[in-house]
């Protein structure tokens, strides 16, 4: 049986009694939004993982994209983000590798991940055809098997592409057309052999699979906007509503299912983009790639897509899919693994601090940093801090004469207030 299911029959499961201790929420509580569907656990039941909760009243959780590509293939180097990731946080790791031995590189991958693990099957499927159109049905089909067998947890499934949708991208005026790999190939495919989506078509036949191995699946979002100038038009809006029937056919065939989502988006956009996703999929969890606020920061994209992480989070968004300075100029490097997952953290717990459910608890951290502050505590500041040892770093390079640190001085406020501040 799987998590849903148990949970529509009120069993309390270890795992979900786990998640709950961890969110510091009520067992029932949490029992009963995995029942309704508006919280996920993704955890294959041939996998070993600590588990996350993702969804309503639960902690913002962040993901971290990892993998080879064609152009550059170094295993060892994946690993190491892999876990540089998980030590500052990233609550999922997902392997999009297109380089190399796939399985050999996904099992080694799989193999430090300790949080739940994702990946983008249609990718490899593509990788094992030599031309995208000449990939048959039983090419995207079987590949989702081969990894549920293997032990992934979830898998982003390019299911609301379909010839409805297709047809509002033809008639749009976007300026970058479709960034999403998997979205590029399945539209691709579809125009040239003028056939439908297998994962759309076989839909069924794919629950079944995912089901079988407790598989949750992240309704890939293909018609993700890639600039500004492409947000919120009618292919996009077109695929939501796909989206909504398909969390249905999920939740009625006891699937764990969530929903991606864009994307470049401006800021007067994320609020109604973020209220219309949750509202035609029935508050299914919420993943974000982004969305990113501008187009112009390249070299910075972590800080424009965590504007638009923490702004999304505001308006209901659950799950945060990290973004690197690399992005849009190349792989990135264990470095860029780092600052990406650590901007996307502080917009995480910068949700937090409103979020029902995990208010109280992050606050709880932020008096406990302020207090250090006051206290001028430099090694409990470090110890709260997002990178302690760079914090210590910045401290120490300049380091001040007395407890105060080398900005203000003996000007220092806190020790001025302390001393003067107070007349008896
Ligand atoms: S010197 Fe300035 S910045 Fe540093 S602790 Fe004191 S008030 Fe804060």
């Amino acid at each position: 049986m799987t998590l849903i299911e148990e949970a529509k029959r009120g069993n309390k499961s270890e795992l979900v009694k786990k998640c709950a201790k961890f969110e510091g929420v009520e067992v029932d509580k949490l029992l009963k939004l995995i029942s309704k569907g508006h919280v996920v656990v993704p955890k294959n039941v041939l996998r070993e993982v600590e588990p996350r909760a993702i969804g309503s009243l639960v902690s913002t959780k962040v993901n971290a994209n990892i993998g080879t590509s064609e152009e550059y293939v170094n295993v060892e180097e994946e690993i190491e983000k892999a876990i540089v990731a998980q030590k500052y946080g990233a609550d999922a790791v997902m392997d999009l590798s297109t380089g190399g031995n796939l399985r050999e590189i996904r099992k080694r991958i799989m193999d430090v991940v300790k949080v739940p693990f994702g990946t983008v099957p249609i990718y490899e499927a593509a990788r094992d055809c030599r031309r995208i159109v000449d990939m048959s049905e039983d090419d995207f089909l079987n590949v989702v098997e081969r990894q549920a067998k293997e032990g992934v947890d979830f898998m982003t499934i390019h299911a609301g592409v379909n010839w409805m949708s297709v047809e509002r991208l033809k008639n749009s005026k976007r300026l970058l057309g479709v960034v999403s790999r998997g979205g590029a190939i399945t539209i691709g495919w579809m125009i040239q052999n003028e056939k439908e989506n297998p994962y759309y078509e076989n839909f069924d036949y794919i629950l079944d699979v995912l089901k079988e191995y407790d598989v949750t699946i992240s309704l890939g979002d293909a018609f993700r906007p890639g600039c500004i100038h492409d947000a919120g038009d009618r292919a996009k809006y077109t695929e939501f509503i796909i989206l909504g029937e398909l969390v249905e056919k999920c939740r009625e065939n006891g699937v764990q299912c969530m929903v991606e989502g864009p994307g470049h988006v401006p800021l007067d956009g994320i609020f109604p983009a973020v209220k219309a996703m949750k509202s035609v999929t029935d508050n299914a969890p919420l993943y974000l790639l982004g969305p990113l606020v501008t187009d112009v920061a390249a070299g910075y994209d972590h800080i424009a897509s965590a504007i638009g992480a923490a702004i999304a989070g505001m308006a209901g968004a659950d799950f945060i899919c990290y973004v690197t300075p690399s992005e849009h100029l190349g792989l990135p490097t264990v470095e860029d693994v780092k600052e990406g997952v650590i901007a996307a953290k502080i917009a995480a717990h910068a949700i937090d601090l409103i979020k029902d459910g995990q208010r109280e608890r992050a606050r709880a951290k932020d008096y406990e940093m302020s207090l250090a502050r006051k206290n001028l505590d430099w090694e409990k500041q470090f110890s709260l801090s997002p990178d302690p040892e760079k914090a210590k770093k910045i401290w120490e390079r300049r380091r001040a004469k007395g407890d105060y640190c080398s900005m203000c001085g003996d000007l220092c406020a806190i020790k001025l207030v302390e001393k003067y501040a107070q007349k008896e």
